[in-house]
């Protein structure tokens, strides 16, 4: 990326502005009002903004339910026992794999549940997980949960990984070596894509191929990651993941998670896994035998049939995602958020009361900074929220910023600077 002199100043972000080639898909979003006002929404970390194409995916549906009843399973354009497959090409793209290792299903923390029903298989002498140290509290409730259903203890098999004295994110050097360290007692390094708290973008090519070079699974959480990083899970040779859809893909509150399985599990039926009908093979789903026989690749982990209503509306997003381009929406979002840093370093670096603990380095994270609050709390996020900031706080001191390539501007950035410059004045 060539080098961009930033400057705080309207002109330059109404300049960065006018020649985003992304800047149309900004109309395409709904914004939020705070006081009134449009906020500056950094908040797609959390729940995407809804784009306004979704009600009319939404009525298709409807309307097809209304006229087909139960035939609307197999009958029209969307034939819902097919509905799943609509998806496939776009998530594909988003985290680098072919269509027959992902899948739209369930949700992100049961999904989580069923892949280390697969890829945790614990022995006397294998039996140990590698994660991050403060991993999202779901992640750490499955671990926790997953290892003393196999009767287990999960303060002995449990690996945390902590970043070192004095520093707020973690080294690919000490992962690689915890990695190594832990040898054949490994089983499965279950890290995140982009850690939710801090930031921090790790390499999962690297943690990958560790794992396997001890013999041991790796999957990832891309819950912060899917539609924000630049992904190439089949390529990387990544065992599993799975990912929410509501965070950086805009598909509404709580909507439908995806998986990926590599292809090399594409035919392993002798995985065990927790089965349902909608992950038997299709031709001969209606025959209701017993004996699970799984489909090919990804889909064989499905357990019940589509939510028809809630892939209507991850498709709304997926479509723009389709037409945007992760690599275009990867290449604005480096200039985006690098804004997002000068400013922040030039307006309140010296002030002593926050810090940028995301790295600092585009290839190590994604659109999103962590700032750590060193003084006034949480009054600064309410102060920045009172002027139309919507970000996100974290206890104990964390305020998380998310400015999107899709719908977020060089002049939303810019705007936040002034209204940090004024916060800053108050806390001083
Ligand atoms: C957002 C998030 C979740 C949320 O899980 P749900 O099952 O979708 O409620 C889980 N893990 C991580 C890392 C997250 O960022």
């Amino acid at each position: 990326m060539t080098q961009i002199e930033y400057k705080f100043s309207e002109d330059f972000a109404k300049k960065m502005d006018a020649e985003d080639p992304m800047k149309g898909f900004r109309d395409r979003f709904f914004f939020p009002q705070v006081n009134g006002k449009e906020a500056i929404y950094f908040c797609g970390n959390s729940l995407g903004l809804q784009p306004k194409s979704v009600k009319s995916y939404l009525d298709k549906e409807l309307d097809n339910w209304a006229k087909l009843g139960v035939d609307g399973h197999f009958h029209g354009e969307n034939a819902w026992y097919h509905i799943r497959q609509k998806s496939k090409p776009a998530l594909a793209e988003i985290v680098g794999a072919h269509t027959h290792e992902v899948v739209a299903m369930n949700n992100l923390t049961s999904n989580l549940h069923f892949l280390m029903v697969s890829f945790y298989q614990p022995t006397k002498k294998r039996n140990k997980i590698i994660v991050e140290a403060g991993a999202f509290p779901s992640d750490m409730y499955m671990l926790e949960s997953q290892v003393k259903f196999h009767g287990l203890d999960p303060d002995e098999v449990i690996v945390e990984l902590n970043p070192r004295e004095g520093e707020h994110t973690l080294r690919t050097e000490d992962i690689l070596r915890e990695i190594e360290n832990q040898g054949d007692s490994l089983a499965l390094v279950n890290m995140a894509g982009i850690q939710y708290y801090t930031g921090q973008l790790f390499d999962i090519k690297s943690i990958t191929e560790a794992a396997h070079n001890q013999g041991a699974y790796a999957g990832f959480d891309l819950a912060h990651a899917a539609g924000n990083a630049r992904l190439k899970l089949h390529e990387w040779n990544v065992d599993f993941a799975t990912w929410c859809s509501y965070k950086y893909m805009n598909s509404g509150p709580g909507n439908v998670s995806g998986i990926f399985v590599h292809e090399r599990f594409a035919d392993r039926p002798d995985l065990p896994r927790f089965a349902g009908w909608w992950g038997y093979d299709e031709g001969q789903r209606f025959l209701m035998e017993k004996g699970f026989i799984p489909m090919h690749g990804a889909d064989g982990w499905q357990v019940a049939n589509s939510n028809v209503l809630a892939l209507a509306a991850h498709q709304a997003s997926l479509d723009i995602f389709q037409e945007a381009g992760i690599e275009n929406l990867r290449a604005k979002s480096e200039k985006l958020t690098g804004y997002l840093a000068f400013l922040i370093e030039q307006i309140g670096g010296k002030s002593g009361i926050l810090e940028i603990i995301t790295p600092n380095n585009p290839a190590e994270r994604g659109c999103q900074l962590s700032l750590h609050i060193h003084r006034g709390g949480k009054a600064v996020f309410d102060e920045w929220y009172s002027q139309g900031v919507v970000g996100d706080w974290r206890n104990p001191n964390v305020i998380r910023l998310a400015p999107t390539p899709l719908y977020n501007s060089f002049l939303d950035v810019y705007r936040f600077g002034l209204i940090l410059e004024q916060s800053l004045k108050k806390f001083a």
